[in-house]
């Protein structure tokens, strides 16, 4: 039997360890992928720490994820050797409603790739069909890797929120998203762009790739600055990616007549709201979003391929397997000039 290395989690609180596993043999439909690069999200801190439960132990974690097809199991056709592939982490049934009208996220079977089984971070990983989506050589493994979640989970969110032209958009929380949905409101035609963090580095990097203004919340008054931005109205669009009750209410109460708010942040605290204040009034909407849908895939392979997506300083560190827990030390310092870390296989 041949064996490979994967990082497992193996008890809640502590590091990651290197093991030697079987090689996944591919199931009829399935395509074994030779991983190349696997970002280090914050989600896996939070299955290490348990804020967030991995459904079985011992788990390979790393959800975010691209690499080469190295055999493609009985029915597979659409694939060959070597041909590059991005992962949606999602293993869903493929046949339900949901699947069918492109909402795989909804899907009552999904399984996600590092948290419910075991994901990639591990040479090789097999992962039905549907789940591997081609891209072009002009797209390196490290930033393919990041399409999978930091870019295509903000552009599911942006989706959510409907941006049309013009719509001044606030994205609160600049980390490995964060910087991406600035660049993807921007190409979603949002007039202004907003970005806070409490960063003042993360806000620099921020003006770099289109927010048109940045605010520091230990610095400025947040309500104060909207409000001059935006005539008094408030934004139209606010993304919250952090997840605290604190970020989501300043997302909420910063959205003008008919604005609308996405909670991406994971929070598992009750929010205080006022019907009237928060919603009616203003015609405001509050919507969730969780994860993305296979349909995002192609839509961003394209945008990256064409440069109009830039993921050229996506990418803030390579490592290898044997250092993820040196990755997960970095991203849980918040190191202030990180966008993300990502495993690389030679
Ligand atoms: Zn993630
Ligand atoms: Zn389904």
């Amino acid at each position: 039997m041949k064996t490979m290395q994967a990082a497992q989690l193996t008890k809640i609180g502590e590091p990651l360890k290197l093991v030697e596993v079987p090689v996944p043999e591919p199931k009829p439909g399935e395509i074994l992928v030779r991983i190349k690069a696997a970002g280090i999200c914050s989600s896996d801190i939070h299955y290490q720490d348990g804020r967030s439960r991995v459904t079985k132990l011992p788990i390979t974690l790393g959800h975010e994820l691209a690499g080469e097809v190295a055999e493609c199991g009985r029915g597979v056709n659409g694939f060959k050797a070597g041909d590059r592939v991005s992962l949606f982490y999602l293993v869903t049934c493929g046949k339900c409603m949901m699947c069918t009208t492109g909402n795989d996220n909804y899907c009552s079977e999904a399984k996600m790739l590092g948290k419910n089984i075991d994901g990639g971070f591990a040479e090789f990983i097999a992962v039905p069909e549907r789940n591997v989506f081609p891209f072009p050589e002009s797209i390196p493994f490290s930033q393919a890797a990041l399409i999978a979640d930091a870019v295509a989970t903000p552009f599911h969110a942006l989706k959510r929120a409907a941006v049309k032209t013009g719509e001044n958009v606030l994205i609160v929380g600049i980390g490995g998203l964060g910087f991406h949905a600035v660049q993807l409101a921007k190409i979603m035609g949002a007039g202004q762009v907003i970005a806070m963090d409490l960063s003042a580095e993360k806000l620099t990097l921020a003006k770099k790739f289109g927010a048109t203004a940045v605010i520091n919340p230990q610095n400025d008054d947040v309500e104060g600055k909207i409000g001059s931005l935006t005539g008094g109205r408030g934004v139209d669009v606010a993304v919250e990616l952090i997840g605290l009750t604190t970020t989501i209410r300043q997302a909420i109460d910063n959205t003008g007549p008919g604005g609308r708010t996405v909670v991406v942040g994971i929070c598992p605290n009750e929010l205080g709201l006022n019907p009237y204040q928060d919603l009616l009034l203003k015609e405001r909407s509050i919507i969730g979003s969780a994860d993305q849908s296979r349909a995002d895939f192609p839509v961003i392979i394209e945008m990256a391929a064409q440069k109009r997506l830039d993921l050229s300083y996506s990418v803030s560190r390579e490592l290898h397997l044997s250092e993820v827990n040196k990755g997960l030390e970095m991203l849980k310092k918040k190191n202030q000039s990180l966008v993300r870390i990502v495993i690389t296989f030679p």
